[in-house]
């Protein structure tokens, strides 16, 4: 299929949504980005590329640094991961700390702030270098050496990071933090800080929608049953209390970002990278997930 025609019409069609939400405001430096810009890259396994507006133009991942870390988190640990989170949508904001308390310190999911906190920790506990490690993986799955982290970012989040430094503090304080809270806050907002383009996500997320083979890049080996159960995780929580909507609305398995950016894939066919700043109330791309449910439906192509 020649999708190209598919996504222009879609460009125009989500055009009415241009002006509507705004940018993440409460990381000053992602306060700066320039809300009016879009970009969407899609990849199929057949091996084309279609792209749409400002593709190649590198925002803050955010968010869908989750699932970088959750990959590598989860070939270090194998399932006794899940003795340190469970995997059950939290029906709640990413930085909410309210379930934390109650469940004794084992966040709901990893794709919420307290999840990704434990892998972060799980990753300073077993890495001599986290950071060039998180790097050099992202960079050799995404096939864009360029890729890397903005100090601006992850400085300015990490200046008024006062609600994840009490998720963290309360993870600690439960002993499922087992380093230094300022050292796991530091690693955190790094990751969450990584810049990449709609092309590099779309790209790097082909490794999950191949999800028949095995994965192994840069040292992060997950078998065909892990990436079932990150997919899976994706599915049901990667859009933190507006999971259930993008699954209806857009029905693939996909992460957000504050950032404006979302990733979503077809496992077998396709992955596609969508980004737009504006927000809604949830934290998700207004137009990205505009386009994305359109582009589903159009092409009759969800796993549902
Ligand atoms: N770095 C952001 C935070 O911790 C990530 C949140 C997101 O993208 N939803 O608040």
């Amino acid at each position: 299929m020649d999708y190209q025609p598919i996504l222009d019409k879609i460009r125009k069609e989500i055009e009415v949504y241009a002006h509507e939400g705004k940018q993440a405001d409460y990381i000053p430096a992602l306060a700066r980005v320039n809300p009016d810009q879009f970009g969407l890259c899609l990849n199929t396994l057949d091996g084309k590329t279609y792209r749409l507006g400002d593709s190649a133009t590198k925002f803050s991942i955010q968010s869908i640094s989750k699932v970088f870390s959750l990959a590598i988190a989860l070939s270090i640990m194998g399932k006794d991961l899940w003795q340190r989170m469970a995997k059950e949508p939290s029906g709640s904001a990413f930085n909410s700390l309210v379930q934390l308390e109650y469940e004794h310190g084992i966040p709901r999911n990893p794709f919420i702030n307290a999840g990704a906190l434990v892998s972060a920790d799980v990753l300073l506990s077993n890495l001599d270098d986290p950071e060039a490690f998180y790097l050099n993986f992202v960079r050799t799955i995404s096939g864009n050496p360029t890729i890397d982290y903005s100090d601006e970012v992850a400085q300015s989040e990490q200046s008024c990071s006062y609600l994840n430094a009490s998720i963290a503090y309360l993870l600690k304080h439960h002993g499922n933090l087992h380093n230094d809270v300022n050292q796991v806050l530091h690693l955190y907002c790094r990751m969450c800080s990584l810049e990449m383009s709609c092309e590099d996500l779309s790209r790097a997320f082909m490794a999950f929608a191949k999800s028949n083979e095995p994965f192994s890049h840069a040292g992060v080996n997950l078998t065909i049953s892990r990436v079932k159960r990150i997919n899976a995780i994706m599915q049901t929580c990667g859009f933190y209390d507006e999971a259930g909507e993008f699954s209806f609305l857009v029905g693939l398995p996909g992460k957000s970002g504050v950032g404006g950016g979302i990733v979503a894939i077809y496992p077998s066919r396709y992955s596609i990278a969508v980004w737009s700043p504006r927000l809604n109330a949830k934290g998700n791309s207004i137009m990205g997930m505009k386009a994305l449910e359109l582009f589903t439906s159009e092409t009759e192509e969800s796993i549902f």
